[in-house]
């Protein structure tokens, strides 16, 4: 009797952390052009820095969300558990994470990093891809750097909005960085960093002047759940990243080529063409065909993405149904009563995308297109 109520609660908690695990995963279409969408989470500590959990609670919450990347972070210069677990060897914590993910064979891309953590104006530089991450232990900074570029590493700033370096929240590039990119050893951004619990478009627009790759990171020091809600329908701040495939080669060449998203509560930060690849993937207009001699059309914009829209009308045709913002719900459809010009043919809405930026407070405009049936 005792081992037949325990298989039943066995197999209850079995059932139920796979339910939750299929909600809580993200998941977004290719794009048109072919490229895949990779979730990745490039920026995360655990106790071997200033994080609160073990490097393996890591790689199972990255499982949960449904990541295909996530980088082990640690501050190098700023150990604060360090009487408890000592550990010269800055490449530990990701040789833990590494081995939870062998063993339990999830499918998910470790990558070794460090964040460079000085004082401004160098303020905290992250650098990923590392084979030894040892060797950024360098007096001054800049050789930090150069240590990262001989290993091939992709090296971005952080969060360039925190208020403990910069109080009014705006980012600025300081001379330092400035030389840094003029040198080829900064290439990318944050515009989103989880633990400010915000994003900047003042580091979009400098990611776009600078040719530097768009970055959202958690920065995660607790746990994601208790941080971002995850699994109750929230997600943590992460990059989407248009690859070729889903080699690690083809992250690495289309992070250094810039193809990035970052993507923070319902918005989405970019360039405009990796902004409007994601969001044509994940928006598709489809119509019914016209009833009797009526050219309003009903048709409904369906969104295979876990993000939810905001988008305000700018064509000509005004809708019957609802005026002209449309709230189009993660994994959703809306419903809408299109007033067309004859009820046949190709059907458009332009449409301003308002939880898309592609600039300084900028909206995607981008045009919803489908062809009505005939009966
Ligand atoms: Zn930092
Ligand atoms: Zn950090």
């Amino acid at each position: 009797m005792f081992s037949k109520i325990f298989l039943i609660a066995t197999c209850t908690a079995l059932y139920v952390s796979v339910a939750v695990a299929r909600e809580r995963a993200v998941e977004f279409p290719d794009a048109k052009d072919g490229s895949v969408v990779l979730a990745a989470d490039l920026h995360t500590h655990s106790v071997f820095s200033d994080g609160e959990v073990w490097p393996s609670i890591r790689v199972k919450e990255a499982h949960l969300d449904g990541l295909e990347v996530l980088a082990v972070t640690e501050h190098l210069e700023h150990q604060p558990h360090k009487a408890d677990i000592p550990h010269p060897d800055r490449n530990r914590s990701y040789e833990i994470a590494e081995g939870v993910r062998a063993d339990s064979e999830f499918d998910l891309m470790i990558i070794n990093g460090a964040e460079v953590t000085r004082d401004m104006p160098y303020g905290h530089i992250n650098a990923i891809f590392l084979n030894d991450a040892n060797a950024l232990l360098t007096e001054e900074p800049k050789q930090a750097m150069e240590a990262a570029r001989a290993q091939g590493a992709f090296v971005f700033l952080n969060h360039p909005n925190w208020l403990p370096h910069v109080s009014d929240g705006i980012a600025r590039l300081s001379d330092y960085h400035k030389d840094l990119i003029a040198e080829g050893l900064l290439q990318g951004i944050e515009v989103v960093n989880g633990t400010l619990d915000g994003h900047s478009e003042h580091a979009l627009q400098i990611a776009l002047d600078n040719n530097l790759t768009v970055m959202g990171t958690s920065d995660i020091h607790g746990l994601v759940d208790w941080t971002h809600d995850a699994g109750t329908g929230g997600h943590r701040p992460m990059t989407l990243v248009l690859a070729s495939d889903r080699s690690e080669a083809a992250f690495k060449r289309a992070l250094f080529e810039g193809r990035t998203v970052a993507w923070s509560y319902d918005d989405l930060l970019g360039r405009e063409e990796h902004v409007k690849a994601v969001v044509d993937a994940c928006l598709t207009l489809e119509a019914e065909p016209a009833l009797r001699d009526y050219t309003v059309i009903s048709a409904k914009i369906v969104n295979a993405c876990p993000v939810n829209f905001t988008l305000l009308n700018q064509g000509e045709e005004t809708f019957q149904n609802t005026g002209d913002v449309l709230n189009v719900k993660r994994d959703g459809e809306t419903a809408v009563a299109v007033r067309t010009k004859t009820g046949k043919g190709q059907m458009v809405l332009t449409v301003d995308v308002l939880n898309a930026q592609i600039g300084f407070r900028k909206a995607l405009t981008t045009r919803l297109v489908t062809v009505i049936p005939t009966q």
